[in-house]
């Protein structure tokens, strides 16, 4: 593995395969140890259930869309008192919940959006006010920063 794509990886992974292709990256990884501990009592467990494969979205590389496959365990509660059997490792540092994309991929785009949605309110108020200058006169018009 090339040590200079590491810092572009969330720290709580450990990447076992990066996939190339001509369309998009994927990067097959898993969570790094300790073990997680249950999200009802807070007790750490390392007795395994089961595995499955959860793809999220990340920030593109070279305008390549890139796909962290990320290996999640199932673990068994060990605390007997615990209601919680059964519960999956969390992402929460860099996906939340069930999140199909990473918190840095939803904030870019978010923050693209807003900037699309400030200029075509630009672009809009400034039709208005060739139109009709006095709706621009008053306090109800939004403010664009
Ligand atoms: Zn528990």
């Amino acid at each position: 593995m090339p040590k200079h794509i590491l810092p572009l990886i969330p720290r709580e992974l450990l990447v076992e395969q990066v996939i190339l292709d001509a369309e998009r990256i994927v990067i097959n990884c898993r969570s790094r140890p300790p073990a997680p501990r249950c999200p009802s009592c807070r007790r750490a467990s390392s007795r395994m259930h089961s595995r499955y494969r959860r793809r999220i979205a990340d920030l593109p590389w070279q305008r390549r869309p890139v796909i962290l496959c990320v290996h999640v365990r199932r673990l068994r509660c060990i605390n007997r008192r615990c209601a919680q059997r059964i519960f999956a490792e969390r992402a929460e540092s860099f996906a939340s919940g069930h999140a199909r994309r990473t918190k840095r991929l939803r904030d870019i785009q978010r923050s693209v959006g807003l900037s699309a949605a400030k200029r075509a309110l630009v672009s809009s108020s400034g039709s208005a006010c060739r139109s009709a200058p006095t709706r621009c006169a008053g306090s109800s018009m939004p403010r664009v920063r």
